[in-house]
């Protein structure tokens, strides 16, 4: 007969779910959760996530996977919910822009509710795009942002404005214990090869060759994070006192324009392709830039990857997807 005791007295192990955890930051924040010793539950439709993304941690003891539309109800037991899901890139999120809609409001609701019965403390992958095209640079938190609610972009924008009122309205009608982190343009290995974005892009077509699309001038900006230093911010606010809510910007508030950016992936590749200028697509900020003093101030973290050390990393992991 098994004693009770050997049952119940072992250690206690946080449990953890990730959704969208199988996507390029989520497979990041598993990997940092299972070597840290907690019980990491990933769950995902694979809609621009892989099981290849989190493949090494199959057949750990505290990693599980489980194929879910957060859409839809989800009954767990667990103690924090990362909430991840939701496409991330332009292109993937307007292929099927109610369902992204859907994914931010929906997911947010049934993921809210879960926290809510099982007591979890939540945290909410939102992002810079809740700032728009904005006319206050860089972009503090205060600030309430320029979002088209109608055109592109919105299904996204929109649906992560509105996810970030529910985890609100869960805090103050519910007293649910929330976390929101706005995440800036966020780079490194394991982002999707076709997901369109720029450092991708410019690092594949260096790669092969072939035209660096430059969409517009070329002279809008961005501000590029490598992908370890936010999985270390969103991990350190996660586990900051109840009192902290966020909004917190995560992102590093190096800036630089496209163009510039093209220079230095052709350098970094030794590259023969050239620039060719493409339609700026609709909608496209200009400029991007966290204004980062409250997560210094509050969390005492700052990126520490450089530009160039991160696109290096990048550009031998899409080295490898290319089998060069
Ligand atoms: P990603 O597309 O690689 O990951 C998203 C994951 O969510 C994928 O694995 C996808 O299959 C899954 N997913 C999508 N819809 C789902 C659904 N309905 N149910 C279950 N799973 C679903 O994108 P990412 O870059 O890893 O982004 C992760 C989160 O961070 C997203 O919420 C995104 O909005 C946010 N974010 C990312 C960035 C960035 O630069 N990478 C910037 C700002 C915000
Ligand atoms: N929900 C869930 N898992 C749970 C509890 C709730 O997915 O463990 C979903 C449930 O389907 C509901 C949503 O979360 O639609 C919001 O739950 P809440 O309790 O806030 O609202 P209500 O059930 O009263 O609509
Ligand atoms: N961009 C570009 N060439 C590309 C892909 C993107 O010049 O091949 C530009 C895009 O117009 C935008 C910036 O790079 O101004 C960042 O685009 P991305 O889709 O990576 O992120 P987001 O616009 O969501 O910040």
């Amino acid at each position: 007969m098994v004693e009770s005791a050997t049952l119940f007295n072992r250690e206690y192990m946080s449990k953890i779910l990730v959704t969208g955890g199988a996507g390029f930051l989520g497979s990041h924040l598993c990997d940092r959760l299972v070597a840290s010793g907690m019980d990491v539950l990933c769950v995902d439709n694979f809609y621009t996530g892989s099981k290849t993304n989190v493949a090494e941690l199959f057949g750990k003891p505290n990693f599980e996977l489980m194929r879910h539309d957060v859409t839809f109800p989800l009954y767990v037991e667990v103690d924090q919910i990362f909430n991840l899901a939701c496409p991330a890139s332009p292109i993937h999120y307007q292929f099927d822009p109610v369902q992204t809609t859907k994914t931010s409001v929906h997911g947010a609701i049934n993921m809210l509710g879960l926290a809510k019965r099982v007591k979890a403390k939540i945290l909410q992958a939102s992002t810079s795009e809740v700032y728009g095209d904005p006319e206050v640079h860089p972009q503090p938190e205060s600030y309430w942002g320029r979002v088209n609610p109608i055109g592109p972009r919105s299904c996204y924008d929109e649906g992560k404005r509105c996810a970030e009122t529910l985890f609100f309205d869960y805090h103050r009608q519910h007293n649910l214990p929330i976390k929101i982190v706005r995440i800036f343009n966020t780079y490194g290995p394991r982002m999707h090869p076709g997901d369109g974005r720029v450092v991708s892009n410019f690092i594949l077509q260096a790669l092969r060759n072939e035209d660096i699309t430059i969409y517009g001038d070329g002279l809008q900006t961005r501000s590029f994070c490598y992908v370890d230093d936010l999985i270390d911010g969103m991990m350190k606010v996660m586990n900051t006192g109840e009192d902290f809510t966020g909004p917190v910007n995560l992102g590093n508030p190096s800036e630089i324009k496209m163009l510039e950016l093209a220079e230095k992936v052709l350098r970094l590749t030794a590259s023969k392709s050239k620039m060719v200028f493409k339609i700026l697509p609709q909608d496209d900020p200009k400029q991007r830039q966290p204004d980062i003093s409250k997560a210094k101030a509050k969390l005492n973290w700052q990126p520490k990857v450089a530009l160039d050390d991160g696109l290096k990393l990048t550009v031998d992991y899409f080295k490898a997807v290319l089998n060069l």
